[in-house]
Order: structure tokens, then sequence, then C-alpha cells
């Protein structure tokens, strides 16, 4: 079924909502220290006090007997300590006490409904004065507190003093280097100039422009800045970000000509060595010399070698740049003006002081731009020994640092909410911690692109190789400070929509003709107001209601659905949960389904309920499992549950349906005896083997015969290697990595899989799964249907009970209750001009539009491509929307509705003005991690690589001021790509290291498909916290720093956390008395490294650094493992792998060297 229409497929259920009051954890939501991004996986605190009477979970359709092919037995039959029956006292939730109050509906930020129709007679909720609204009151103006402050940029600038005095001292700088910075030479008054501008020359017609008169940058910006062709000949001059420059690897540039362009700072470094330029092509990257620590030379060949320049940009077209004689004084900005949207140029400024030139042989400088990167001499050096090679080091200081951007964003964004009125706003970075303000567009919690800015033509759209991607997460949890999307109902008739395109009521429908009728945005199509729905129009042409309702006012909003969004036009039943727990002797050999067991005692207590019921709605049903199938009957009235077992698994069905799925209230006894004795039960099982898909099966039938939707638990230990449907055989080939058939590994062994995933969606039964392994078990296959119906993978390898149970007991309680919505279905919209055209993401498609999720949660997100169709205009920009239809943990059907308005842009500028690199980092890990299942990774690698090389050299080609073809110019917003690009190239799944598995490789792509923006971002490139340097009397995290060894003291204490692994690193020096009250030994020898938390000690370090590590837990949507790393011991390897900026173990570049090489790229490019 699609949003569009009105006919599901998926199953029926009956009523109620989310909204969920689950235990709380100390590891979600744990104290959030000021200058940190607010958790964003606090427990969903929403509940929605407004909401209509619930309707009661429907009856529960009893089943006439049980098929034949079942086999009753009774649970005391064949044991004698089945403990009658009564849990005993139910364990306390986990760590934090006492459950939160029932009642979850004080909470402000629950889900308002909305109740604003003059015809419906359904009020529901409370009335819109009541409501609180976060809305401003009469129009949306910008407000000024969110523009950036450009502080920081003075400080920038100063550092750069005034040209070198003499052509002496230019020479000698230039002779280290070619000091990429046009822009950061500048002097530092200008930089204050372009805090705005942007938003005037695109201003939205629907609001206030931010403000016209700031546009031009200050006068004192043009000093040493003179103006200069546009890129395009007859275009007219627009604003600009500062593009970033890094030094220029190259040789120097004529000593006339470009030179003004590349001057050094005047506190010129001494000098490092000289170093190689840029390596020939096929030829491996010249790293720093060998003997520098963390820059060892050159890469193997696996990484850079081969790697092809793209095909030459033939549509690189425009006129070339305009050959500008010597420029005296400081060098051009082409485009000249400084607008910008997103923040000041950020505090260490384009330059990179110090920077050596990288690879400048003496000799006649080759003509500035049309450098020929083969000419230049190198990669044979790299054979050379170390003292002969005649290598400049360049500075890691001097090359764009991620956190320094990390850290300029929080400044300048941190302070003031992000208010989303205004079209095409770049939000603050996604390490940055702000508050939204829903003034008419989906916060960037729901959305983020790529790009705020789209060209209008799809030529352009080519010709800078930026991909239009939106990376979209509909159920995001948001923090406690913002209001829930609030909750309208349009009555029987349901939500207005568009005639023609079945768009949603948004902000940007324009009423016409008084009021009766409405055009779309999305197709221009005009649709009469239906009569309850029809409003006056103020002298403006605005509804007079328009503030009274949500969705006229603002960005992101949910509909109650009528039964014409529900499959088969019935309202749906609440869903049901399905706990399948393997038995199979590994499992109960390591205590695990013990574990399991003793855990939903209390679990189920807490269970996703709407936020104003006693009550969950979920049912709940119990399956274990080895080669055969048990399913219980823990029906109320039992005095005990009773077992049925089935053992022909070639031909799957549910031997019992009355009493199989309960309420967990009502059969609370029998749960509670089931869970005690199932441990009990399998003790002294010998069975190893297991079956898999039977499982599955067996849980989609439940459901099935239920008729509703639900999510089920699998908590699997081996390859499912017992006769049975997906059956599987361990096709784990090593040697296939780094060969065409290395995809192989990624795929799925069978195609079976693929049909029961379809099968599930069609239910609406989402499967989660915890895998246990001991050896190979072949996530790839296992994966297929988690994968496809939106539900998740855990994997614990090498599960050991005292070790792993905290976070896999973390991992399990915060997935159990996280919002979910069912049997989901979304559509994105578009205005004309561009459409979808492509979705990454952990869902089912059946056609080329609706994407289907038998379950979407919180913690999900979709990214989805744009293309253009036609031509989009600057005046109308490009319109999305989101529509969501779902069911609720209490069974409502529901649309949530995220809209969002971009500008257009002609001017190729403007849209590299208006990037967000993290995103655009997040969309290609998607785009190269699904390209491994059909491509050879090498293959990924290069494309990836060339890629984005194309996108840089078209900005240099189009948007920078000419200057030598030795400098590296990068555009401010994407300074970034380069060091991110390199993480992704070196990850896991595209560059394994010899520790790596195919599990692990299968595993991580799948889990970064569904991530979002902040996730990939810490993923990709680790935070690093120096702990001794935190200040234990303040809330505050200590500065973080690089990815790098050479960053590193043998002093110090560091953690280092990507989102799955959270390490504690000791330097062998550190002092004793740190290592005391840290680890509670007395010295690093007796540290151990087989903690798996901190030791509980009293002393304000060790608190310090627990409420580090919880507080970060807490931002995470997985339990982080804790690895303590002792330097020089043997898992410093492990660790040394997430410094990311070093070269790797397993031959990805470092930082340096990969910058070098995408500079060689770029230049191929361009000549
Ligand atoms: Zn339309």
């Amino acid at each position: 079924m699609s949003v569009n229409q009105q006919a599901h497929t998926g199953p029926p259920y009956g009523q109620p909502q989310p909204g969920y009051q689950g235990y709380q954890q100390p590891a979600y939501g744990g104290p959030s220290l000021p200058g940190v991004p607010q958790s964003q996986y606090g427990a969903y605190n929403g509940p929605m006090p407004g909401y209509q009477q619930p309707v009661p979970p429907q009856g529960y359709f009893p089943s006439l007997g049980f098929p034949s092919k079942g086999s009753p037995v009774s649970l005391n039959s064949d044991t004698s300590s089945l403990a009658p029956n009564f849990i005993g006292s139910l364990r306390a939730p986990p760590t934090s006490g006492a459950p939160p109050p029932a009642s979850g509906a004080s909470h402000p930020s629950g889900h308002l409904a909305y109740s604003q129709f003059e015809h419906g007679d359904v009020q529901n909720g409370i009335p819109a004065s009541a409501a609180p609204m976060q809305r401003p009151p009469a129009s949306q103006p910008f407000l000024p507190g969110s523009a950036p402050t450009p502080v920081s940029q003075i400080s920038t600038f100063q550092q750069y003093g005034p040209p070198p005095a003499s052509v002496q001292q230019l020479r000698n700088h230039m002779a280290g280097m070619t000091i990429g910075s046009t822009a950061a030479s500048a002097p530092p008054p200008a930089g204050l100039g372009y805090v705005s501008g942007s938003f005037s020359a695109t201003g939205s017609g629907l609001h206030t422009p931010y403000s016209a008169s700031q546009g031009a940058p200050p006068a004192t910006v043009s000093e040493g800045l003179p103006l200069t062709q546009p890129p395009f000949p007859g275009h007219t001059v627009s604003t600009q970000r500062l593009p970033t420059q890094v030094p220029g690897f190259t040789p120097p540039p004529p000593s006339t000509g470009v030179g003004p362009s590349s001057y050094p700072p005047t506190t010129a470094a001494p000098r490092p060595p000289a170093m190689p330029g840029p390596p020939l092509p096929g030829q491996t990257v010249a790293g720093p010399p060998s003997s520098q620590p963390n820059h060892v030379s050159s890469p193997p060949p696996s990484t850079m070698a081969g790697l092809h320049p793209g095909p030459p940009m033939s549509g690189l077209h425009g006129p070339p740049p305009p050959t500008h004689p010597p420029q005296p004084g400081y060098p051009m900005q082409q485009n000249g003006s400084f607008g910008q949207m997103r923040g000041p140029q950020p505090n260490y400024g384009g330059a990179y002081p110090g920077a050596p030139n990288y690879g400048s042989p003496p000799g006649p400088p080759p003509p500035p731009k049309r450098l020929d990167p083969d000419s230049i001499p190198s990669p044979q050096l790299n054979e050379l020994p170390p003292q002969q090679k005649p290598r400049h080091r360049i500075d890691p200081d001097a090359i764009p640092s991620p956190i320094q951007v990390i850290e300029d964003d929080r400044n300048n964004r941190g302070s003031e909410p992000f208010v989303t009125g205004v079209r095409g706003q770049v939000p603050p970075l996604v390490t940055t911690n702000f508050l939204v303000k829903d003034q008419g567009n989906a916060s960037p919690r729901y959305i983020r692109c790529t790009s705020y800015n789209i060209p209008c033509t799809s030529d352009m759209a080519k010709q800078s190789q930026v991909p239009l991607a939106a990376v979209i997460k509909p159920l995001a949890t948001l923090p406690p400070e913002e209001t829930l999307p609030y909750l309208v109902d349009h009555g029987e008739s349901g939500p207005v929509r568009c005639n023609r395109c079945k768009a949603y009521m948004c902000p940007f429908m324009q009423f016409i003709e008084g009021g009766r009728r409405f055009q779309c945005c999305f197709c221009s199509c005009v649709t009469e107001v239906p009569p309850h729905y029809f409003q006056h129009l103020d002298h403006t042409g605005k509804r007079v209601d328009f503030y009274d309702r949500p969705e006229l006012s603002l960005g992101s909003y949910e509909f109650l659905a009528t039964v014409d969004y529900c499959k088969n036009n019935k309202f749906p039943s609440p869903p049901a949960f399905i706990f399948m727990i393997d038995v199979s002797y590994n499992a109960v050999k390591s205590g695990l389904v013990r574990l399991i067991c003793e855990e939903l005692k209390s679990l189920l207590d807490y269970l996703p309920r709407e936020g104003n019921m006693e009550e969950s709605a979920i049912r709940v049903g119990f399956v274990t499992y080895n080669k055969v199938l048990h399913f219980y009957n823990v029906k109320s009235s039992l005095a005990q549950p009773q077992m049925m077992v089935v053992s022909d698994v070639a031909d799957m069905f549910v031997p019992l349906l009355d009493g199989f799925l309960v309420n967990v209230n009502e059969s609370r006894t029998v749960i509670a005896s089931l869970l005690d004795q199932i441990p009990e039960m399998f003790a002294d099982t010998r069975e190893t083997e297991t079956v898999f898909a039977p499982v599955i099966q067996a849980g989609l039938e439940a459901l099935k015969a239920a008729e509703c939707a639900g999510k089920l638990f699998i908590f699997h230990t081996s390859l499912p290697i017992a006769e049975a449907p997906g059956k599987l055989k361990n096709r784990d080939d090593r040697k296939l990595i780094n060969t065409d058939k290395e995809k192989t590994l990624f795929q799925p062994q069978t195609s079976f899989y693929n049909n029961l995933a379809k099968d599930c969606v069609a239910q609406g039964c989402c499967v989660d799964l915890f895998l246990f392994p001991n050896q190979y078990l072949d996530v790839a296959t296992l994966g297929v249907v988690p994968y496809q119906t939106g539900g998740s993978i855990y994997k614990y390898a090498y599960f050991q009970l005292e070790t792993d149970q905290y976070r896999f007991l973390n991992d399990l309680r915060r997935d159990v209750q996280k919002e979910v919505g069912f049997d989901a279905v979304m559509r994105v919209r578009t205005s004309t001009g561009i459409r979808a055209t492509d979705f990454f993401g952990a869902f089912y498609m059946s056609n080329t539009t609706d994407v289907e999720m038998a379950g979407l949660d919180c913690d999900k997100t979709i990214t989805v491509e744009f293309k253009h169709d036609d031509k989009l205009s600057e005046d109308s920009g490009a319109l999305l929307q989101c529509a969501l239809l779902y069911t609720s943990c209490a069974g409502q059907r529901r649309l949530r509705i995220h809209n969002l308005s971009l500008n257009c842009c002609t001017q190729l500028a403007d849209l590299y003005r208006n990037c967000e690199t993290d995103t655009l980092i997040n969309y290609l890990a998607k785009y190269a991690y699904r390209g491994v299942l059909s491509s050879p990774v090498k293959t990924v690698r290069d494309s990836l690589i060339n890629q984005c090389a194309q996108i840089l050299a078209c900005y240099r080609k189009n948007c920078a001021s000419p200057s030598s073809a030795g400098q590296l110019i990068l555009p401010e917003c994407m300074k970034l790509l380069p060091v991110y690009l390199n993480c992704v190239l070196k990850s896991d799944v595209l560059q394994p290291g010899p520790e790596v598995t195919t599990d692990d490789r299968a595993y991580i792509r799948q889990l970064v498909t569904s991530m979002d923006v902040a996730e990939t971002n810490v993923f990709f490139y680790p935070r690093l916290l120096p702990l001794t340097k935190a200040d234990v009397d303040s809330d505050s995290l200590p500065a973080a720093i690089r990815n790098s060894e050479e960053r590193l003291s043998k002093g110090d204490i560091y953690l280092l956390e990507n989102g799955l692994n959270v390490f504690v690193w000791v330097g062998v020096s550190v002092q004793q008395s740190l290592i005391q009250n840290l680890f509670g030994v007395s010295s690093f020898s007796q540290i151990s490294n087989a903690l798996s938390t901190l030791p509980v000690l009293e002393n304000p370090f060790s608190k310090k650094v627990r409420s580090i590590v919880d507080m970060l837990q807490g931002q995470r949507s997985r339990y982080m493992k804790l690895i303590i790393v002792k330097q020089e011991d043997k898992l410093e390897m492990l660790f040394k792998h997430f410094l990311v900026e070093d070269k790797s173990l397993s031959g990805g570049a470092s930082y340096v060297d990969f910058l070098c090489h995408m500079h060689k790229e770029i230049r191929q490019l361009l000549s």
C-alpha cells in the first residue's frame, strides 16, 4: 500500500498510542553536560494528553483447538524441578530504581492533540488556546540570534600577519610551502563581513528574508580582496563562503603571477625536509618520511594504486577563469563577497600556516593552472632510503581539523535555537547541542540534507557531482525541551490532501478564492477546500486560523488516519511482541537462556504504551527452539504454562492460537512460571544444532493468526545447519577478500530469506535479531529479514555472561521499550522539478516510490536521493514532504508528516556554500556500502574517491579564485570531506584488517545503512577525549582531540568512542595516583583489561570519568562496549585502528597522505 492510497496490505488492528514510559535506564539519558549534544536517545517521554479516547484493544480470537501436528506436552511431565508458578519478587528495574510513574501524562512534551476544526464533533485534546505550541506571534522572522556570531573570525585572520616584507621572505616561504590561503591571508577584520547575505539572495517567498541589508559584506572585506569576475560571465556576483585552502603540494608558482596568492604567514616555522610531490597515476601516494611515527610512507598499492583519475571533466565548461594580472597585495577571492549561511569562517582560518610545499622540486615551474601531475617526480622516491628523500613534512596542524570545525560550530551556533522559518537554512552540525523551534520546516532531527540549496538544472547538478539527498528519521526522539508533533484530526473524511498528487495539507499550500480552494505547492493542482475545513483569509491571503493549525504553520505534525488508511479497511489491532529464545547447548551453557528469562520477568512491565494508558496494549508470546520449536500456552486461566512441540519444521505452523499471545498483566503468573521453568527444562540439553527460518515463519504465522502486526525478538547463537528450510552452510572464505568475488561475502547465500522477508513485511512482522556467535554464523544471510523488515541486529561475539551481560541487557531494554511504528509505509513527495529516485535503509520496496517497513523505530533513518526531472526555479525553491503511515504501539493508525523547503540556485557557489559534509558522508557511506553487494570493493573505493575529486574540482574550477594549481582549495563547507571520506574508505567494510571477520563486515554494513548523521559522524571519526584533562569540578567534557597517535601523551588517559565501542587508553607513564583513583589498583601493570565497566570508586576522578562514560552511553542508540587498553599492550592494535588520521594497519592512508592524493586527483581533473 502506499501512503498515497487507501488500501493497505498491512495487517489490521485496533487502536491506541505510543508514548512510552520505559523504565529509566542510567545508560540512556544520563546527565548531559553542557557543551555536548543532548542525548538523542533519551527515553521517549511523550505522553499524549489530548489524545482521543483510547479504544480498548480488540479481543483476541481464540482458536478452536490445536492443529493435529502439535503435540501438547505438560511442562511438568519431564521435570520435577518446576517451581509452581509465581515469580518471586519482580526484579527492580535495572539500576535505576523505581519505574516511572504510571502516568506519563504530566510531561509537557507529549503529543498534543489538536482540536481546531469547527465542524468536527470529536474534540480530541486540549483546546488550541491551551496547547502550548511553540510558535512566535505574528510572523516568522529569522531570529537574529540564530545568525552565527562571527566573533571567532577575528582571531582566525589575525594570526596571519601582513604580507611578507620582502621578496626574499616570500621566497623563503614559498620554498617551504605554498600556503593556500588566499582567503586566510586576508586581513582580519574583513572576516566579520560575511555573516549574512545568502538569505537575501534567495529569500523565500513565504518568509521574511533574513535581511537584505546584511547581504553586502562590510567594506573592509574588499581590502586585499579585489572584486573579481564571476565564474560565469554575465552572471551576477553572488555571495560566497570562503573556501578553505590547504597548503599547496606542488611546485612553487612563478615568483610573479600567482605569487601573491601564496603568501605564507610571517611566522614561518622551521621548514621540515622537502617532501616529494604527488605520485604518478597508479602509484602510491607519497607519505611523509617514514621516520615520522604516524606517517608511514606510502600506503600499499591496494589503497591507492590504480586510483584512476575520473574522466576528464568535460562537463566543466564555462569559460576558464579569467587570467588575472598579478595582483599586488592579498590574493583575491573570486566571487568577492562573503555571504554565508552556516557560520562564520571557522577559527582556524582557511590557511594552514606552516604547511610546507608538498612536492616542489626545484626547476622551472610549470605554468599555473595547467600543471601536469604526471610530470611531478616523486613516487619513485618512495623506494629510496628515507635519508635520500627530499620531502616536506606536512604539518598535521595545518590541514583542516574536524575538532576545530566541530568546536567552532558549537561556539557559533550552540547558543541560540535553530528556528526553521526560513527556507534553505543549513542547520548547525550534528555535534552541536542546539534546540529547534519549528516554524514551518521539519527539524533537522527529522531531516538533514546534503545541500540546502539545489542547483536549478540537472546539468549543474551533474557538473558538481554533489549528490542531492535527504537523511530522514521520521520517528526521531526529541529532547524534552522540544515539542513532539501535534496530532491533528480532520474527522471522518481524513486528512485534507491535494486531489492530484495526494500531498497532505502543509504550510506551503496556497489558499485562493477567498479560501474556498487551495493550490498545491507540489503539483500546482487546485483543490476544493472541504466545507468542514473552510476558513476565511486575512488581508495577506493567509487563513485566519493559520496559527491554530499545525498543518498550516509547522513543519512536522501528525494526522489521525481514518479506516481508509488501514489494511482491509479495518482498524488494526494492537501489535504483539514474540520472544523467541535459542535453547541449544551453547545458549544454555553460556547462561544466556537464564539471563534472558530473568530479564523478561521485569522487562515485560515496560512494554511501550501510549502516554495516557495504564498498561501497554501489546500482547506477548513465547517460543523456544533448537532444531525443533516449542510454543507455550500462557493463558491466564492456566495454572501452569503448557508447551507444544513442533518438530516438523519444514511446514511451520502455530500449534495453538488461544493462549499464545496474551496480555502481560492478565497472564502474569503463568508467564512468570514459564520464565522460571525454561532455563531448568533445557539445563541438560545436548542439542547443538539450530534452525532459523522456521523460527521467523512461526512468528509470522502467529501474527497472521492474530491478525496483527508485531515484532519478533530472536535470540540466536549459531549457524542454522539443522535440516530445515533456510538451512545454511559455512561459506566464509577470507581468500575472497580483494577479489571480484568478495561481494558474495555480503550477499545472502540463499534467496529463501528474501522471500520470507517479503511475507513478513506484508504482515507487518518486524524482526529484531540478537546474535551471540562463537564462530561464523553468516550475518549476511541471517540479517536479511531483520534488515528488510526495518528491524535491528545486535551482535555479541564470544558472549561471556560476566563481561557482556550488562551491555546486552541495556540493548535489550532499550530495544523493547523504544518507540516503534508498525506496518509502516513512507512516501516522499517533491515539488515539480526533482523527484526521489533512490532509497537507502532497512526496508522493503515493492514499487519505486513506497518504502515499506514492518516496523520503524525511533533510531532508524531512511536516506533518499533526488534527481532532477525538470528545471527548478530560484523563486519557488524546492519542497519535500515525507509522509509516514504507521500503526502506533497501541494500534492507532497515524500519518506523520515532515515538510522541508530548500533553496534553488543558478550559481554553483551557492550550492557549495550550503552543503553539509556530515550528511554527504552519511549518504556516500551508504551508497558505497550498498555498492559492495554488486561491485568489487576496490571499484567502490575508487568511485568514491573519483566522485569526491570531481566535487572538489568543480568547486575549484567554477567557484574558487584562480590561483596556483599547487594549491588545494576546498569549499568551506566541505573542508572536512577529504578526512571523512578517508575514514569511510578505510572502514572495515571497504578495507578490512586481518582481525575483522566476514560477519563483522556484514554486520557493520547493515548497521551503517540505517544510521543517522550523528551516528555516522562519530562512527567514522571517533571522539577522542583526554580524560586526565577533565575538570572534575565542572560538568563539561574535556576538549576533544584529533584521532592520531601523535596527539596522545603517555602520561595521560584517553577515552575514544565510536558509537559501538568506548575505549579507555592508559599511557605507560600515567601517575600512579590517577591509576589508583580510576582502577583501584596500585600500578599500571595491575590494570586488568578484562574490565567491562569501570570500578565504582569514591573519588572525584573516578566519578567524573564514569559520568562521562554514562553520558556518552546515553547519547548512543546502542550500549557501547567498554574496552580498557594499556599502552604497548596487545589490545592497543585494536585501539589504533580507530586513530583514523593515521595510516592503518590494513593499508588505509593517513589523513595527510590522503589529502595529497585527493589533491592530485583534483589536479588531474582540472588539467
Ligand atoms: Zn498536488
